[in-house]
């Protein structure tokens, strides 16, 4: 029972060492990652967790009849599977960053993996785009002791907005009002154009873009500027 005790004490000493600790400070104190463009200005619209077959594309034209420019965090292996959707993306003129090859959390990742996760998603979003990639968000915004070093190479972004848009009832209940809710000067959103992650709704896309659709509008009449990453 003892040696059961120390055994899982050790075990969790190190996870928090690893992954929480690292994960917790990182984000806390803002370090090498980016939360928000207020240098910048304007409003970066960013999507996680594609491209979806079903939803990207609609996204794409909504995006193109507002003449927005946004940003997009990719799953390597669904890139793989939707060449064409990242094609278009690449040419509309929005920017295609890593949210690693499977949606996995750096937490359970050795260092080996992780660089396995950036390495394999960069050269799938290059063989569509034949560009380098710069920017980088972990899944669920979550670090290793060494996401610093692997990822060294891209820039780091995270959000200054999340509204849990991969709940179907979350979008019905308040996505739009929460949208029109933030500011038009320096924020990141963080909206999902996929739902098949875990413990996500596969059709909430379809709502997100449905509020979208009315924000995008609303913000246009009112002169709100879009910004991507590219342009801080
Ligand atoms: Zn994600």
């Amino acid at each position: 029972m003892i040696i059961w005790m120390v055994g899982f004490t050790i075990l969790l000493a190190l996870f928090l060492l690893y992954a929480i600790i690292p994960t917790v400070f990182i984000r806390r104190y803002g370090l090498g990652i980016t939360k928000n463009v207020r240098k910048k200005g304007g409003v970066a619209l960013t999507f996680d967790d594609g491209p979806n077959p079903e939803y990207t594309s609609s996204l794409l034209d909504l995006l193109n009849k507002y003449d927005v420019k946004a940003s997009f965090f990719v799953v390597g292996s669904k890139v793989n599977k939707n060449p064409e959707i990242i094609k278009r993306m690449h040419e509309d003129g929005h920017v295609i960053g890593i949210h690693h090859f499977d949606h996995v959390s750096s937490w359970i990742l050795s260092p080996f993996q992780l660089k396995k996760q950036l390495d394999m998603t960069e050269k799938a979003i290059t063989e569509c785009t034949k560009e380098k990639v710069f920017f980088y968000r972990p899944p669920w915004g979550h670090f290793n002791i060494f996401t610093p070093f692997i990822g060294k190479n891209y820039g780091v972004i995270m959000w200054s907005a999340i509204f849990g848009d991969w709940k179907v009832d979350n979008c019905r209940k308040d996505l739009l009002d929460r949208l029109r809710a933030t500011s038009s000067e320096g924020e990141i959103l963080l909206l999902h154009d996929c739902g098949e992650t875990l413990g996500a709704d596969k059709e909430a896309p379809l709502h997100m873009i449905e509020s979208l659709e009315i924000y995008l509008r609303e913000s246009k009449e009112k002169g709100t500027k879009f910004v991507t990453l590219r342009d801080i």
